[in-house]
């Protein structure tokens, strides 16, 4: 499953390909839709970018169009005068300049004010996006202190997508790896350095695994196993898949278990479990 960084990527290349242009043309699949296509034509494309795991191209209007590609969905990127080569169903179509995005097979897409979409059902839960919302350190300290997140246990909170929207699970891990975190502790028993150095690693992963194409570990590992000859799959990260290997860091067996239902890995010497 895509993570917060591999959707903003995905919105980067329909942001490359329309934005800063005029639509020439716009065509969506949806009855409620189609009537609004005309009053986009003529308008400009400010900006593509994401929250979560929605995409949101917003237009010179202060109109945005929210998607979300579910499990299914796919943007395609091509001339206009050129119709992809695909046996899905067309669902939105935009063409600037000539330049052409098509969203094949989502079913989730709808058109807002700008103003109003924090009142988005789907957005309306979501925490700040890292990518999109620039969080700061200070920030996201502040955000772990809150009372409905301060005593829940890392592992499972890091998956809530009201703290931070677009962690998922191999973001999870690699966190919580490089703060030096059991899955077990609770934010309210951090000393401030060790909230800090937290807050610190959710941006600063994140922000790696989107800058490297989901890229998390240190480029020192990550050569040292490439010359070993380890698969990308194996030295992309610096704990997640990496059952039984030793950690880069001290040499231990890093471990596999589960918390909220989906697979965590850690060092069980750099993450010790919390003293109760
Ligand atoms: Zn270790």
């Amino acid at each position: 499953m895509p993570e917060g960084p591999e959707i903003r990527r995905a919105a980067d290349r329909v942001h490359r390909q329309i934005a800063g242009r005029r639509l020439d043309d716009a065509w969506f699949a949806f009855p409620e839709l189609a009537g609004q296509a005309a009053s986009l034509i003529g308008r400009e494309v400010d900006a593509v970018d994401s929250w979560g795991k929605a995409l949101l191209t917003r237009f010179n209007d202060g109109r945005v169009l929210y998607s979300h590609n579910q499990l299914y969905g796919v943007w395609k990127l091509h001339d206009a005068e050129r119709e992809p080569d695909t046996g899905r169903s067309l669902r939105v179509r935009l063409v600037a300049e000539g330049r052409a995005a098509s969203l094949y097979s989502a079913s989730d897409v709808s058109l807002w004010d700008a103003e109003r979409l924090d009142e988005h059902p789907f957005l309306s839960r979501l925490g700040p996006d890292v990518l999109t919302h620039g969080v700061t350190v200070e920030q996201a300290m502040t955000r772990l202190l809150e009372p409905r997140f301060r005593r829940r246990g890392l592992g499972g909170l890091l998956l809530d997508q009201g703290l931070f929207a677009g962690i998922g699970n191999y973001l999870r891990s690699e966190i919580l790896f490089f703060a030096g975190l059991h899955h077990r502790v609770k934010p309210q028993a951090l000393e401030e350095e060790r909230l800090a150095r937290l807050a610190q690693c959710i941006l600063s992963v994140t922000r790696q695994a989107y800058d490297e194409a989901g890229v998390t570990n240190r480029e020192e590992w990550a050569s040292a196993d490439r010359a070993r000859g380890a698969s990308r799959r194996r030295w992309r990260f610096a704990v997640f898949e990496r059952e039984g290997l030793a950690c880069h860091a001290c040499g231990a067996a890093i471990e596999r278990t589960s918390v909220s239902s989906r697979r965590i890995y850690f060092c069980p010497s750099c993450q010790p479990e919390p003293s109760r």
